[in-house]
């Protein structure tokens, strides 16, 4: 599937805007674009799946009598072209820090100058990873995490779906000394070789559309930001490119669906050493075996 975006235009009167909007920045939206009657979210596609669009019909229900007078709730999508993208999606992009020792700047900011912190800029074009959603967010935090463990510079990573590259990048400023990424769809491809340059991770980052399966070898880390469904489908490939005591860090998984990943792995191969669940999205990391 294309990591294209998705524009959600919903028919708000004033009354409801409000909590229409806080509603959708909670679902991932990185910002809204209020007009009058009517508020526009923006989402990537893999997250829009048919419990993501259900949800957010069961929240409008529940807040129909808000509409009063003005009819019923109206959602519309469509995909978001290149020009509408960054004439109404940019603006919402701000420097974030992230953990305890990362920034991500979008390119068209000036590169905040924090003492402690590493800098990762990202022009997102039409791939998902901005770190601005939960699912990119606590894979960055993890891997903040466990990177400290590790000897720097001393250790190859692997990340499945690297989308605009954001996760790849992190890890070469965290101390990998290789990284594969891997997408399945060129654009997403595209905008994180230009990322990588942007970066000058190009030393260090290997970006591929080959599929997990045909990859060889094992890595120290493997991180994979995908859906509950593609990870278990990906179960077997996942497992083996971890290599023992290694790490495996696995989100886009709705909460309901964790119990399942979890039993895919943990505890036969995997301990779970951490869960963290934020906006209804959890991640997972796991601990292989020695
Ligand atoms: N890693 C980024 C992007 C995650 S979005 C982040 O954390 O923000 C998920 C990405 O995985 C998309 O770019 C999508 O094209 C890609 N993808 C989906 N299924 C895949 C598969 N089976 N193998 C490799 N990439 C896949």
């Amino acid at each position: 599937m294309p990591a294209t975006w998705l524009q959600l235009a919903v028919k708000a009167p004033s009354s409801a805007s409000d909590a229409i909007a806080n509603f959708l920045i909670e679902r991932g939206s990185p910002g809204v674009v209020l007009k009058k009657g009517q508020v526009q979210a923006f989402f990537p596609s893999p997250m829009c799946g048919a419990s993501f669009k259900r949800d957010i019909r069961r929240f409008l229900f529940s807040i129909r009598e808000l509409y009063s007078d003005s009819g019923e709730p109206e959602l519309h999508w469509t995909v978001l072209k290149d020009k509408n993208w960054s004439s109404s999606w940019r603006r919402f992009f701000r420097p974030q820090k992230i953990g305890r020792g990362l920034i991500v700047a979008p390119s068209w900011c000036a590169v905040p100058k924090i003492p402690g912190r590493k800098v990762i800029v990202i022009e997102p074009g039409m791939a998902f990873g901005t770190g601005t959603h939960a699912t990119t967010r606590s894979c960055l935090e993890l891997l903040e995490r466990v990177t400290r463990t590790l000897p720097q510079g001393n250790f190859a990573a692997l990340d499945v779906g690297t989308g605009s590259g954001i996760l790849a990048i992190a890890l070469a400023r965290l101390g990998a000394t290789q990284v594969l990424a891997l997408d399945i769809d060129p654009v997403a491809l595209d905008a994180a070789r230009a990322n990588v340059r942007r970066n000058r991770a190009q030393g260090i980052i290997r970006l591929s559309g080959s599929a997990l399966s045909q990859i060889h070898g094992s890595f120290r880390i493997v991180v994979a930001n995908l859906t509950a469904e593609t990870i278990v489908r990906l179960t077997k490939s996942l497992n083996r490119k971890v290599s023992p005591g290694g790490y495996l860090i696995l989100s886009g998984i709705l909460q309901p669906k964790a119990a399942e990943v979890i039993s895919q792995f943990a505890p036969s191969r995997f301990r779970l050493a951490s869960q963290v669940t934020q906006k209804d999205w959890t991640t997972l990391l796991l601990k292989k075996k020695g």
